[in-house]
């Protein structure tokens, strides 16, 4: 037992930026000269050198910030990384989290839980119901003004009722969310070329306009939706 919790301990590793006392594995050589800079220059010898600790989830947050270039001429030193703003704005975020995915972390960009890069953010969700009377309505309003730099719109696939689909809305959206099968089979036939944007809910046609049951649905879908995660920091491995 006692050599076990000694290999454990030995296999600790803090992270510079979060200064989160992890497991190895879970601890990345982050080369501060970025590693397909140094190939692309043929300064393979340098791949060795000048590296420094960070977590998994601290690495690929710098590394979704900044592309090569700019971690080349701006980010290249300890110092540099620690008085980040951003950086320094996602330790304290990560801080007391003991495992965060790439999809939680993206998550929490979109909700505005932490800082991001502007242009990356899904900014316009369409939700999409039969007759935009209950469901997708619902749904607006629910997410209206919830995320942080994003708009959200509804819209129906029956025609005379407020708000039916067309090739304008359905372009608009980065991301079109569909209530039940027949909405997804609608667009797949009538706009092929939006369908890769297409996400079924699973909801039935059975709701009033802000219904609890609805809201209740919504709550669980999007908690859900941040819950259900590939963790790459998983405890259980
Ligand atoms: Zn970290």
């Amino acid at each position: 037992m006692k050599t076990i919790e000694r290999k454990n301990i030995k296999k600790e590793r803090i992270c510079i930026n979060c200064k989160r006392k992890l497991r190895s594995k879970y601890v990345v050589h982050h080369h501060l000269i970025p590693a397909q800079i140094l190939r692309e220059k043929n300064l393979i010898n340098k791949l060795r050198g000048n590296t420094i600790l960070l977590c998994k989830p601290c690495e690929f947050y710098l590394h979704y910030l900044y592309d090569n270039k700019e971690l080349e001429d701006n980010i290249n030193t300890i110092e540099n990384i620690l008085s980040d703003g951003k950086m320094k704005l996602f330790a304290e975020w990560i801080y007391d989290k003991p495992y965060v995915s790439k999809k939680q972390i993206k998550t929490c960009i979109l909700n505005g839980l932490i800082m991001n890069k502007k242009e990356e953010i899904m900014k316009h969700i369409l939700f999409v119901c039969k007759a935009n009377l209950n469901r997708s309505p619902t749904f607006e309003r629910f997410f209206k003004n919830k995320l942080k730099n994003t708009e959200v719109r509804s819209a129906g696939i029956y025609y005379g009722y407020p708000y039916q689909v067309n090739q304008e809305i359905l372009k608009w959206a980065d991301k079109i969310y569909v209530m039940d099968l027949s909405q997804s089979k609608f667009i797949k036939e009538n706009y092929p070329s939006q369908y890769k944007k297409v996400e079924v809910i699973g909801i039935s046609d059975e709701y009033n306009p802000d219904d609890d049951g609805l809201i209740d649905l919504i709550k669980f879908w999007w908690e859900d939706k941040i819950r259900n995660l590939s963790v790459f920091l998983n405890p259980k491995e």
